[in-house]
């Protein structure tokens, strides 16, 4: 061979070199789209995508996003497109903007119908259907008495004996009458006010997971203040750790337990999220209809895994209320909820389907059925 033929094949082996090494950066850089549904099956290949997160306040608490995507662009699009859902439902079920339909709703009690959107008709459905399931506790038509103890406000405070039992009578959702067809509600006393705080969230979260999958979000999470979706795996075909948090020391601290986890919600409703203190005494947010007064039976936090982040607001919010004995009842009762009930004597109850899954991280805090 010549030194012209060798420099030339020496050429063609370099350029054949090259050309392999192109084709693997191309195979591990381009999204291969068309393997998305293999993908997901064995776990995305966090290899070919992009982490992109995004924090914004929305319904009175800090939202996050994370959603693994092909392109910064598309993470960056999706989540923005799941923070304008959110904001929209804000805008539907807030109790203080005006204009929105629980506003309306509640402006309306004792004069006329309302005409709401969709959305917050099947929100106010489904709260309907857990009053009866968690005999009244978990109650949509707890508004008069939120507003007496001021939740949510700058300036809650302890409201007289009086002022409960007065509260108390206007709490009733034998009141509330609903068309479905007409999309229409009407609270016909007009003391009774509608509060959808102890849904909304999970609803929300729920919207803005269909809203990242729509748009071809394979994996990531939803967190809207401690109520929490997440779907796909994290790493390659792992799944999820969620920590419990410790009730006692707040969402401050090490998580005291944790969860092995996907395509779930999990919600926590606990006594240190939103709270007051008079004169010594630790008053929280979560409505006991019987005595009117925030729940007192020792739970200080249930956290709900289920389907869907909604039901999982609800029925941590419920559970609260009903205490360990009924509230591990209406857990077990429901398919696809499980749950967990932290005590103010550091005892964890677990539901059955649940404790393959937990993994105590502090020792303090005791499994005990
Ligand atoms: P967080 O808002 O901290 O996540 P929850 O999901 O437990 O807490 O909901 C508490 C909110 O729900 C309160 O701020 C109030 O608006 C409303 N609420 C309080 N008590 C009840 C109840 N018994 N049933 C339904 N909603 C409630
Ligand atoms: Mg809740």
């Amino acid at each position: 061979m010549n030194r012209i033929s060798k420099n030339i094949s020496k050429l063609f082996v370099l350029l054949l070199i090259l050309s392999i090494i192109l084709i693997g950066c191309t195979f591990n850089n381009v999204p291969k789209k068309n393997d998305s549904n293999n993908s997901q099956q064995q776990g995305v290949n966090k290899d070919e995508l992009v982490l992109v997160k995004k924090q914004k306040f929305v319904l009175g608490t800090l939202g996050g996003i994370n959603a693994y995507s092909y392109t910064n662009e598309q993470g960056e699009k999706a989540i923005s497109l799941a923070y304008k859902r959110i904001e929209e439902i804000e805008n539907l079920m807030s109790t203080s903007i005006k204009g929105s339909d629980v506003y309306d709703i509640n402006k309306n009690a004792g004069i006329k119908v309302t005409k709401i959107n969709p959305s917050t008709m099947q929100v106010i459905l489904r709260g309907l259907k857990y009053y009866d399931i968690t005999q009244e506790t978990f109650n949509i038509g707890l508004g008069s008495l939120i507003k007496l103890w001021g939740i949510g406000e700058d300036s809650p405070k302890v409201p007289t004996a009086q002022e409960i039992a007065e509260a108390r009578k206007h709490i009733h959702l034998n009141n509330l009458e609903i068309s479905e067809e007409n999309n229409t509600v009407f609270i016909k006393d007009s003391k009774m006010l509608l509060d959808l705080g102890g849904i909304a969230k999970g609803y929300a979260v729920d919207e803005a997971v269909r809203i990242l999958k729509e748009n071809e979000i394979k994996s990531g999470l939803v967190n809207l203040g401690g109520d929490i979706f997440i779907f796909g795996t994290k790493d390659d075909s792992t799944l999820w750790r969620v920590g419990i948090n410790n009730p006692e020391t707040g969402g401050s601290g090490n998580p005291i337990a944790r969860i092995l986890m996907t395509d779930k919600s999990i919600v926590t409703s606990g006594d240190y999220e939103r709270f007051f203190i008079e004169n010594d005494v630790k008053y929280h947010h979560i409505i006991d209809f019987n005595t009117g007064m925030p729940a007192d039976n020792g739970v200080i936090s249930v956290t709900i895994v289920s389907d869907e982040c909604m039901n999982s607001d609800i029925i941590s919010t419920a559970g609260f209320v009903l205490g360990v004995e009924e509230g591990l009842r209406l857990i077990e009762s429901q398919p696809d909820v499980e749950g967990l009930i932290i005590t103010n004597d550091r005892k964890i109850y677990v539901s059955s389907g649940l404790r393959d899954e937990l993994e105590i991280l502090d020792n303090n805090f005791k499994v005990v059925n």
